[in-house]
């Protein structure tokens, strides 16, 4: 799962991670408003979307940019009118973009320089693994690519968290200052306990800044969570926006179906999440593309086999349907009669 920006800002409070001052509208009077109450001569006002290179995004109205400087708290109002239920694309969001329905409204701070920081979950060695740089506010892959030496890569012990000398490492290795260096340090240290305490897969700030006044400040944040453990963090779950979601796989997690839409034209219904690969291996080992991923678990229902039909046949690229169920762990009849009901109630032929 994940959320925007405005809801990180409230993650950040909480766990004392230094960020400016920021408050979400939903219309452009919101945003005058929002504007006059942080009262700054200069502020930024940021579309809410669950992607990032806002900054060198369009919107599909022709409008520049997702991330704009402005100087007036009526700028805050036409900007918002120019972004507010129109669609921003970026690399990030690919050429469909995202429908903008808040705006982020913040203190704008003067930058010396832009850093970047992540946490993310490494597989290689199960850990938490720290990535920091010096060269934050741009495409950190066209920097890992060109620069590797520029990307410091700090693993942690997740039994033992983060320790004081690993702080040291990537406080030096990002050339910071005795002052800026302390502040870094806590914020880094912040930032740890809300990855672990949150559950997140990733947090990512980019870019993290220092100011001309010695301030060390998180200017943007990507958070992604562990759905696995969405379960204790009812206050997580509530920042979910389904709008940002793929239709299709927020009606499947209604039903605890197991569902990712993809390109092709074979569905495919798959108890399992094994057999189901194998069943898309199979159907492109044949020439085909599957349209879906599609595992309806073991216990799945009647009901939540009927809606698994009413998914995949919503798609209207869907020519035909394959279903491969294990009977050793789902009820052959269940499936049977949810195809049967599907097909009465949807309108195909079995
Ligand atoms: P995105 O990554 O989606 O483009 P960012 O939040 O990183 O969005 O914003 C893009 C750029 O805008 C940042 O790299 C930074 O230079 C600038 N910026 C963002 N927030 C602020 C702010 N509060 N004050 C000053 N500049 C900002
Ligand atoms: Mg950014």
């Amino acid at each position: 799962m994940n959320i925007h920006e405005y809801q990180a800002k409230e993650l950040f409070d909480k766990f004392a991670v230094p960020s400016p001052q920021g408050k979400v509208a939903g219309t452009p009077e919101e945003a005058e408003a929002a504007a006059k109450a942080i009262g700054s001569d200069t502020l930024v006002i940021k579309a809410q979307v669950h992607a990032g290179g806002r900054g060198k995004g369009a919107f599909k109205n022709g409008f520049q940019g997702g991330v704009h400087l402005i100087k007036s708290t009526a700028a805050a109002r036409d900007i918002a009118a120019k972004m507010l239920g129109e669609t921003l694309v970026t690399k990030q969001t690919g050429e469909d973009g995202k429908l903008v329905s808040k705006v982020m409204v913040a203190d704008a701070v003067d930058i010396s320089h832009e850093y970047y920081l992540a946490i993310l979950l490494d597989r290689e060695t199960s850990r938490p693994v720290i990535v920091a740089s010096t060269e934050g506010g741009m495409d950190i892959e066209e920097v890992a690519e060109k620069t590797p030496e520029k990307i410091i890569r700090e693993f942690i012990n997740p039994l033992i968290g983060i320790q004081p000398f690993e702080i040291r490492k990537i406080t030096a290795g990002l050339g910071f200052g005795k002052e800026e260096g302390k502040q870094f340090g806590k914020l880094l240290r912040n930032l740890y306990r809300l990855f672990i305490e949150c559950d997140c897969s990733m947090v990512e700030i980019n870019p993290l800044v220092t100011t001309p006044d010695g301030q060390v400040l998180a200017l943007d944040a990507k958070f992604g969570f562990d759905d696995n453990a969405l379960y204790r963090h009812p206050e997580i779950v509530a920042y979910r926006d389904t709008d940002e979601e793929d239709p299709r796989e927020v009606a499947a997690s209604e039903y605890d179906l197991n569902y990712i839409g993809l390109d092709g034209n074979i569905a495919c219904l798959v108890n399992g999440a094994g057999l189901a690969m194998a069943t898309m291996d199979i159907i492109k080992h044949h020439g085909g593309d599957p349209a879906n991923f599609l595992d309806v678990g073991g216990s799945v229902t009647r009901e939540g086999a009927i809606e698994a039909f009413r998914i995949i046949l919503s798609d209207d690229k869907v020519k035909g349907v394959l279903v491969n169920i294990f009977g050793g762990i789902a009820k052959c009849d269940t499936i049977a009669e949810a195809l049967i009901a599907a097909a009465k109630e949807v309108g195909f032929q079995v």
